[in-house]
């Protein structure tokens, strides 16, 4: 079995390691004894994205989403026929914006997005950043999510589109309505940086499980020893949530 992945635009959109969720899927997959492979894709490359069973793109600045958003609109129908054949995304922050229908930044100008989620996000004067302690149904089972947020972006969500957590500590989507990002099938857009799949690995495995299974392979994977991983979220719940 051969795990295709793709990383989106890894010299536009990289804040904060968002290129350490590449790895983390990556590894994990070998670490399990599957073959996987990362693809660079940037403005100007132009393959079949339904070819690959991930696609991860990271955050970026104001600048950097311009020059992203240019060459996403070309993609739009790629894009969309991956996520028909159930190809996963997962997009942060700067990325997960311009999958809705546009950023509009704090300056007033306004990014066209790709309208693959029905979101909007309207700049803020300041900025949403800190730690995060959120709470998502994994395959029905509450899991605890860590992260890292650092945005001006408030997102709305339209109607019938799902936040992908529930807030417990930090601002996630707006500051104003305690839920964090989206999720809409295989698409996961976050805010969450940190990255994000190393701090989590049940949110890692889900989404190789995803992956499989648009093959066809309803596998379970083994499991690995992820003991340094709880330890660093319970620090981090104790420290955010418990001791408020
Ligand atoms: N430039 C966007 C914002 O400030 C995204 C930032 C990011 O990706 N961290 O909202």
């Amino acid at each position: 079995m051969h795990l295709k992945i793709a990383h989106l635009y890894p010299d536009l959109l990289d804040l904060y390691s968002d290129r350490g969720n590449v790895i983390i899927l990556q590894k994990r997959a070998e670490w399990r004894g599957l073959r996987a492979t990362v693809d660079e894709i940037t403005v100007g490359h132009e393959p079949d994205l339904s070819e690959y069973d991930i696609l991860v793109m990271g955050g970026g600045m104001d600048r950097e989403q311009g020059i992203v958003a240019g060459d996403l609109q070309k993609r739009c129908e790629n894009l969309q026929h991956a996520v028909a054949t159930g190809t996963v995304i997962l997009a942060i922050c700067g990325g997960y914006q311009l999958l809705g229908n546009y950023f509009e930044t704090s300056g007033g100008q306004r990014i066209p997005g790709i309208g693959l989620l029905d979101i909007e996000t309207v700049g803020a004067k300041v900025r949403m950043v800190g730690n995060v302690v959120a709470e998502m149904e994994i395959d029905g089972v509450k899991t605890n999510i860590i992260g890292y947020e650092n945005h001006s972006g408030k997102t709305y969500l339209g109607k019938g589109v799902q936040p992908m957590m529930k807030v417990i500590k930090g601002y996630g989507n707006s500051g104003e309505d305690k839920f964090e990002g989206v999720r809409q099938g295989t698409v996961f857009g976050t805010y969450l940086h940190g990255p994000l799949l190393a701090k989590n690995p049940t949110l890692a495995d889900h989404m190789i499980t995803l992956a499989l299974k648009r093959r066809d392979l309803s596998v379970k994977l083994e499991g690995l020893n992820d003991d340094l991983e709880a330890r660093t979220q319970q620090k981090l719940y104790k420290r955010l949530v418990e001791s408020r």
